[in-house]
């Protein structure tokens, strides 16, 4: 069929007129009504102000008038964002050109420069950034002109635009970043602030201030050749230092107040005036500054940051959240959040594994075979490998857990399944592992699927609970602008993740000093003044560091590591997070000590056979006690011969014998130096013969090879006897001498010693 020509070009003009016409339409002046006066207080659990968020995405702070303004933030925001705009009609059309051009020639919409109009227009409706977008935007831009003056196009702008850091409007900004009103600003204030809407986000001053500053100068030298200013009167402005008023006043705890106000609908944040946070505000100013403590002993190490969570165990409440050293330190990404920040956690996610084979019908006692073996695995075989490039035989899976043997984990998981484990973890409210099972296969349980700290904490915390899993908490009451308690939503329901039973075996494991000293060695730092469950993860290439665990009050987690992902220097979950870990649960515990964890009932103690697992006999050389699950407990008694276990054993080169008594054996003894000494760096020697001859005791040492030294959890040096010089530094250490024997390794007792500088 042919097209008439008249046909189609009537009913083109009539369309084209349609659209013009609605050109003519009045913009609605209902969307110009400035509402409510809104800002929302954050407090702390005790009513401490955290944070006042001035007002909020669609909220207006305080609605002022041009007369309210100083005349400089006019002229400054004319000359910054719009020098036409008395001149055009919405629309300044040399700049539409130009956009128009970049797009084409981008192929995609690039920001033009909008004028005034334009970007009212955008605030009261934000829309995504396509050309149907920007079309509709200079539609309604065209609409608002022929409906009000241009005072009040001006008004609304400096009412409604983001100038950063939850600030809209000038009022807000100036009281924000300048603690005055926007009447009070000086000519250099205004030319700071008219230049910040553009990019509030890349030029936000409290990150970096220098681009902001480029721009406050450009803005200046701009209001001067438009004439706007005088020259000397620009001079002055230029010459003006800017005192920039920090956040933190009214902004504490600020990764936990971002991740809350991120959280809050739109509605909740319109409608609510104040909320009462479940945040600890002096406990989370002694975490903080626990962190930085620790991070200037880790910088040598190559770690800069690190982050911290403390939740309390009865109603999940956050207490503590520090996501990264310091938030407002732009140089190291302050504002990244470490606990929201998803990473491989390493050995940190065993003990689910573990507890999901309790859960079918393994024991702690259970032997599982650590050994080279090859699983099978979506990308191919997988061989996993130990921390320690060594196999250590059968082992009981309480070794297994407490020593983190990575073959036994993943030996494990081949009996339980990674579906199952999976599952579990995504019950426990692991929302990051968004792939389906597969993809991480039997590499799910050594931690190489993404997780966040608040997440790990989440989940330990159900073993906390004795197994109910109940997700974290951020308030605890809310009030709207007439003080009237608001509704927040309901936390859920604890649900049962782990039986009791399950949940108390594996807290007992994780709370086993003498359990983890083959892996670990004495004196960990994990291990505490009173009962407290941990464990340590190491994601691969040392680029993340965790410590997570509990003890009945709380759930802590922690992670070190460096945001850009460059690896630490020899930091292990011990050496790096251990000592934060250690020093985070002392501050909590200093008042008053948590009680045991309750036996739950349905439990059964028994002695059993260190070696085999089965019910010790009068032969077995090493018992244990061992907990079971009633009816899982181990109903033969040990046939194996134990001297000749002993002596097949006793061969395997730096293996620990298995039959390891109960009690510690006699180790290396420090003669010299005492534990305490202290010494002096002397000023006049050269540092060459600055050095003290350190002496260990050897006695009731059977078949003693070498004796191996080590300062802060690293070997610093190997000798044949019992002496070794060392070269002295300032600091504070601790010296621990570990013999090597032919029937395995036996540490001796540390001895810490301050070194002063000259
Ligand atoms: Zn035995």
């Amino acid at each position: 069929m042919i097209v008439r020509p008249r046909a189609w070009l009537l009913s083109s003009l009539l369309i084209v007129g349609g659209l013009v016409g609605t050109i003519l339409l009045p913009y609605p002046k209902s969307r110009l009504a400035p509402g409510a006066l809104v800002s929302l207080r954050l407090t702390d659990r005790n009513g401490v102000l955290l944070r006042e968020v001035l007002s909020e995405s669609g909220g207006r702070s305080r609605w002022v008038t041009l007369s309210e303004v100083s005349p400089d933030v006019i002229k400054a925001t004319l000359a910054a964002e719009d020098r036409n705009f008395f001149l055009h009609r919405g629309l300044h059309l040399p700049s539409v050109v130009r956009a128009l051009w970049q797009n084409a020639r981008q192929g995609r919409v690039v920001s033009g420069a909008s004028t005034l109009s334009q970007q009212v227009v955008r605030n009261i409706e934000p829309r995504p950034r396509t050309l149907g977008a920007k079309l509709r935007e200079a539609w309604l831009a065209i609409r608002l002109e022929r409906s009000v003056p241009k005072e009040e196009i001006l008004t609304q702008y400096l009412n409604r635009v983001p100038y950063g850091n939850q600030a809209f409007g000038i009022e807000a900004a100036a009281r924000l970043y300048f603690r005055k009103p926007a009447s009070d600003l000086s000519l250099a204030e205004a030319a700071f602030l008219a230049a910040l809407p553009r990019s509030p986000s890349q030029s936000n001053p409290y990150h970096d201030p220098a681009p902001a500053l480029r721009r406050q100068r450009e803005t200046i030298a701009a209001m001067r050749r438009l004439g706007l200013v005088r020259p000397d009167e620009a001079d002055r402005a230029l010459a003006e230092p800017l005192a920039i008023r920090p956040p933190s006043e009214s902004f504490r705890a600020p990764h936990f107040t971002t991740a809350f106000l991120s959280r809050l609908t739109e509605k909740e944040r319109a409608s609510l005036a104040e909320i009462q946070t479940t945040l600890d505000a002096p406990l989370q100013e002694k975490v903080e500054a626990l962190v930085r403590g620790h991070l200037e002993r880790l910088a040598r190490s190559g770690v800069r940051n690190a982050a911290v969570v403390v939740l309390d165990n009865a109603g999940g409440d956050i207490l503590a959240w520090a996501g990264s050293r310091d938030y407002f330190d732009a140089g190291a990404s302050g504002q990244v959040d470490g606990v929201l920040s998803a990473r491989q956690p390493g050995s940190a996610l065993k003990p689910f594994t573990y507890a999901l084979a309790l859960e079918a019908g393994m024991t702690a006692a259970t032997l599982i075979d650590d050994a080279p073996a090859e699983f099978a695995a979506a990308g191919g075989p997988y061989r996993p490998e130990n921390y320690d490039r060594r196999y250590h035989g059968r082992v009981r899976l309480r070794s297994a857990l407490a020593c983190s043997y990575n073959v036994s984990a993943v030996a494990t998981l081949d009996v339980v399944g990674v579906e199952r484990l999976y599952r579990q973890l995504r019950d426990l409210g692991m929302d990051s592992l968004s792939e389906p099972p597969g993809f991480y296969g039997a590499g799910l349980t050594l931690g190489n699927g993404e997780v966040t700290l608040l997440e790990l904490a989440r989940a330990y915390m159900a073993l906390a609970r004795g197994g109910t899993f109940m997700p974290e908490r951020f308030t605890l009451a809310s009030f709207d602008h007439e003080r009237r308690e608001g509704a927040l939503p309901s936390p859920p329901a604890p649900k049962r993740a782990f039986s009791a039973a399950t949940a108390f075996i594996i807290t007992d494991i994780l709370a086993d000093a003498d359990a983890r000293v083959p892996a670990f060695g004495y004196g960990s730092p994990l291990n505490l003044p009173f009962p407290c469950a941990a464990k340590t993860g190491t994601s691969k290439d040392y680029r993340d560091n965790w410590t997570v665990g509990y003890t009945t009050d709380y759930t802590v987690g922690i992670w070190v590591g460096n945001f850009d992902g460059r690896p630490m220097e020899n930091v292990s979950g011990i050496t790096g997070c251990g000592p934060l870990f250690r020093d985070v649960m002392l501050l909590l515990h200093r008042e008053r000590r948590p009680a045991a964890f309750t036996l739950p009932e349905g439990l059964v103690r028994r002695t059993v056979c260190a070696t085999t697992g089965d019910l010790a006999s009068a032969a077995c050389p090493a018992r244990v006690e061992e907990l079971f699950i009633a009816g899982t407990e181990p109903l033969l008694v040990c046939d194996r011969q134990g001297d000749a276990q002993e002596a097949r054993l006793a061969d395997r080169p730096a293996g620990r014998a298995p039959h390891r008594p109960s009690a510690a054996p006699p180790g290396p003894r420090i003669l010299f130096p005492e534990d305490g000494a202290v010494f002096q760096v002397d000023p006049v020697l050269r540092a060459e013969y600055q050095k003290i001859r350190c002496r260990a005791s050897l006695d009731g040492l059977d078949d003693f090879r070498v004796l191996e030294w080590y300062i802060d959890e690293s070997r610093a040096g190997a000798t044949p006897g019992g002496t070794w010089v060392w070269n002295l530094q300032p600091g504070s250490y601790t010296i621990r001498a570990v013999a090597v024997t032919g029937r395995g390794r036996v540490a001796g007792p540390p001895v810490r010693v301050t070194v002063l500088g000259p």
